[in-house]
């Protein structure tokens, strides 16, 4: 038979392991905010099985995964937003400081807590269809919604963020996912009355060439959504791993010498093979939609 002192122990333990639980997430947040992410949000594994099928679930890349902590970073500079060259506030990755944070949640959690982790798969392996939905990710941790605008993920305070992930078989206390949505913006949604079209639509109208339709329903909230994400691929992603593997075909296939060793020559198979040279593939060039959008705009406000 257990005596007092085992039996207080025992109550006590849950409320320890919650306290312990909680303090292991605020130290991974002062971790990821300390090293230069804007946000973090922590999300249950068991979250994603209302969103996706079996396969694309936490557990199926990492068997016993409990947590998923997801960072976001802002992307361009408030400089480059304010550029009259559009051209200039391009972004080139993959070594984003939310991926490199990332890598340090899941170090802090593998040698200081002795739970396995592992930084969620951002590269697309199928066409356009990431392993992993970032995304979602950003979702289920509390850190944003979807919008009118490419269906990015829009933060309540900087508005478009770059997102990594690590899951881990350590169980954190979650975050509420947000209770309102970000998108549309109550300005929008007046524009949307009086024009028939968000900021962003305006700005990129799927009807006159460009990516974006949708409607707002009667409770101001998104009804419908369209987004032409081959169009806007087309756009805003043109320099890197698949320009270089298109440019290679077209050149491979090129019977004129000369003509091939325009092709070569030229700015465009250039900045392809310094994209992939440099790890540096331009995964952005075209913001034109979130140039528009008034979330985020504050925090782009400096001196
Ligand atoms: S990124 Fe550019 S092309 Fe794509 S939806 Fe936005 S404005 Fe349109
Ligand atoms: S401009 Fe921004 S907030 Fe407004 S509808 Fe488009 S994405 Fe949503």
């Amino acid at each position: 038979m257990a005596n007092l002192a085992e039996l207080v122990a025992a109550a006590a333990a849950p409320d320890r392991d919650a306290a312990l639980a909680q303090g292991r997430a605020d130290e991974l947040r002062r971790l990821a905010l300390g090293a230069g992410v804007d946000v973090v949000g922590i999300a249950p594994a068991s979250r994603w099985d209302d969103f996706v099928p079996p396969g694309a679930r936490p557990y199926d890349i990492l068997p016993g995964a409990k947590s998923v902590v997801v960072v976001g970073v802002r992307g361009p500079s408030a400089g480059a937003w304010l550029s009259p060259d559009h051209r200039l506030i391009e972004m080139n990755g993959y070594d984003f400081a939310n991926d490199r944070v990332i890598h340090l949640v899941a170090d802090h959690i593998e040698h200081e807590y002795g739970y396995q982790a592992i930084q969620a798969p951002g590269l697309p392996v199928g066409g356009h269809q990431p392993a992993f939905s970032m995304m979602l990710a950003a979702v289920l941790a509390g850190l944003g919604t979807r919008s009118f605008a490419a269906n990015i993920v829009l933060n309540p305070q900087y508005g478009l963020l770059y997102y990594s992930a690590c899951l881990t078989t350590l169980e954190l206390p979650a975050d509420p996912m947000l209770a309102q949505d970000v998108c549309p913006h109550p300005m929008c949604v007046q524009v949307y009355k009086a024009g028939g079209r968000t900021p962003c639509q305006a700005a990129c109208p799927s009807d006159d060439g460009g990516c974006l339709h949708g409607t707002i329903g009667p409770d101001n909230r998104i009804a419908s959504t369209y987004y032409d994400r081959e169009r806007c691929v087309s756009r805003a992603m043109n320099f890197g791993i698949n320009s270089f593997q298109k440019a290679m075909e077209q050149i491979a296939n090129e019977d004129d010498a000369e003509r091939r060793r325009m092709m070569i020559h030229s700015d465009f198979f250039t900045r392809s093979a310094s994209a992939i040279a440099f790890y540096k593939e331009s995964v952005a060039q075209c913001f034109e939609c979130m140039r528009v959008c008034p979330i985020g705009r504050a925090e782009r406000k400096l001196k």
